[in-house]
């Protein structure tokens, strides 16, 4: 079985016309480039695999857990839906009352995944990696840092003693390396096109710029040769795993050459370090840009299948 948190607040209707694209630094409107049914058509394709999947879902998280890590004003922002035009620009969207729903119950959803990995060894948030979401402002389509959220409450719950961030998406980690920047008991890693978004990176405890193009066989080589002596030195009691599947070659907003077959490896390889090393693992969705939105969520849930096959070998 593999452990699969959902809500049905994860899919939002869009909220109104697109803006600009945040990720490009795009001050014209663009076309939507946020596939706002991403995570309906991930829950769709996972329902289809049908008892392969035991399926969680997750209570918002609470307000002093998203003010541990955001700013309280941002948060009420967020919550009242009453988000200056300023910080939408930058997140990409507006926040309408559904989308602060949904921003409150994504990082409960990374939590509980957590929770899940520690008692089976995987599980997967069908949302969240929302990784560029700062102290006092979203950013590139990320409302709240689910991940980071996720990572300070399940310290101060003492559920594990330290967290490893593991940050395979296209883009720097930039949120959650600045929002958990001289933790001792939180360590962030982040593999990323180089010259891609964010233009001023932040520093994670590991950073992995990447030439444009890099391919199946340079991006898993460089991935164990760096995550494996990291895993060594920080000896996570958990890692909270970024699989953003926007390294794919046709990835709009992608600069790395992956194919599909090397984004399973990649979650392959994932799988084996943490295994052999005794490590849970709870993955979030990251991200995923393209005009083919089905196409994008297959990519998604081959990452969390094999991710779950490999972990715990279900079927
Ligand atoms: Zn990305």
């Amino acid at each position: 079985m593999i452990h699969v948190v959902h809500h049905p607040d994860y899919v939002a209707d869009a909220p109104g016309a697109p803006q600009s694209n945040p990720l490009r630094g795009n001050p014209a409107p663009a076309r939507s480039t946020y596939q706002w049914n991403k995570n309906g058509l991930i829950r769709d394709l996972l329902r289809a695999e049908g008892d392969r999947i035991a399926w969680h879902r997750p209570d918002p998280m609470p307000l002093a857990a998203l003010e541990a890590v955001h700013d309280p004003d941002y948060v009420a922002e967020v919550l009242e839906a009453r988000v200056p035009p300023a910080k939408t620009r930058r997140i990409g969207f507006p926040i309408t009352p559904a989308v602060a729903r949904r921003a409150a119950i994504v990082p409960g959803g990374t939590w509980l995944a957590a929770h899940l990995a520690l008692k089976h060894g995987f599980a997967a948030n069908t949302a969240g990696g929302s990784h560029h979401a700062l102290h006092d402002t979203g950013a590139g389509y990320c409302v709240f840092n689910d991940l980071a959220i996720a990572a300070v409450r399940l310290i101060e719950e003492a559920t594990v003693a330290t967290v490893l961030i593991v940050d395979c998406d296209v883009h720097q980690g930039d949120g959650t390396a600045s929002l958990l920047a001289g933790r001792i008991d939180i360590a962030t890693y982040s593999i990323h096109a180089d010259k891609n978004f964010p233009a001023r990176k932040a520093r994670s405890t590991l950073d992995v710029p990447l030439a444009d193009g890099t391919g199946d066989d340079a991006y898993c080589a460089t991935l164990e040769r760096t995550l494996a002596p990291l895993l060594d030195a920080v000896k996570p009691d958990l890692v909270l795993y970024q699989a953003g599947v926007d390294p794919f070659a046709g990835d709009r907003l992608g600069r790395l050459s992956l194919t599909l077959d090397g984004l399973i490896r990649r979650d392959r390889l994932i799988a084996r370090l943490m295994t052999s090393r005794g490590i849970p693992v709870a993955s979030t969705v990251g991200g995923g840009y393209g005009n083919d939105a089905l196409a994008i969520a297959q990519r998604h849930v081959a990452a969390i299948l094999t991710l779950g096959a490999a972990m715990t070998g279900a079927p």
